[in-house]
């Protein structure tokens, strides 16, 4: 069990209520859910948070590398608390992002430095496809 408020301060953050529920439910879910899916998970059990503090508190999270911000083409952010570099598979059907292990990611990375002369700073690998529970419908 990560204890979150020596995390926060470790960040050199200041520990608010609200911004360890917010750790708190980022790194307790593998959903990779938005801004709002928070804010309504939070909700009933911090009553005095806001849309507006939820993505202030994000935008410092993700500034301090405790959270990485997905676009995966939805049209919004996706939060994830594992900044570990790793792959996703998004449904197109049910909207769920799920994670998963791939091997060879160090060399793929290479290779992109290699061929275009970059500094890689950070990449994103997202698949597409129908999860197990669309298919059944
Ligand atoms: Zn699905
Ligand atoms: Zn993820």
């Amino acid at each position: 069990m990560i204890k979150i408020t020596e995390v926060l301060r470790k960040k050199g953050l200041k520990v608010t209520p609200q911004r360890i529920a917010i750790y708190a439910m980022l790194s307790n879910t593998k959903s990779h859910p938005s801004a709002e899916e928070i804010y309504k998970a939070l909700m009933p059990t911090n009553p005095t948070i806001s849309l507006a503090t939820v993505y202030k508190t994000l935008d410092i999270f993700k500034t301090t590398g405790l959270v990485h911000e997905l676009s995966v083409g939805n049209g919004r952010s996706n939060y994830d608390a594992n900044v570990l570099v790793h792959p996703h598979i998004v449904c197109t059907k049910c909207g769920k992002i799920y994670d998963f292990e791939i091997q060879g990611l160090n060399s793929l990375r290479n290779q992109v430095a290699n061929q275009t002369d970059f500094i890689v700073e950070s990449e994103q690998l997202t698949f597409y496809g129908t999860c197990p529970d669309c298919q059944k419908n």
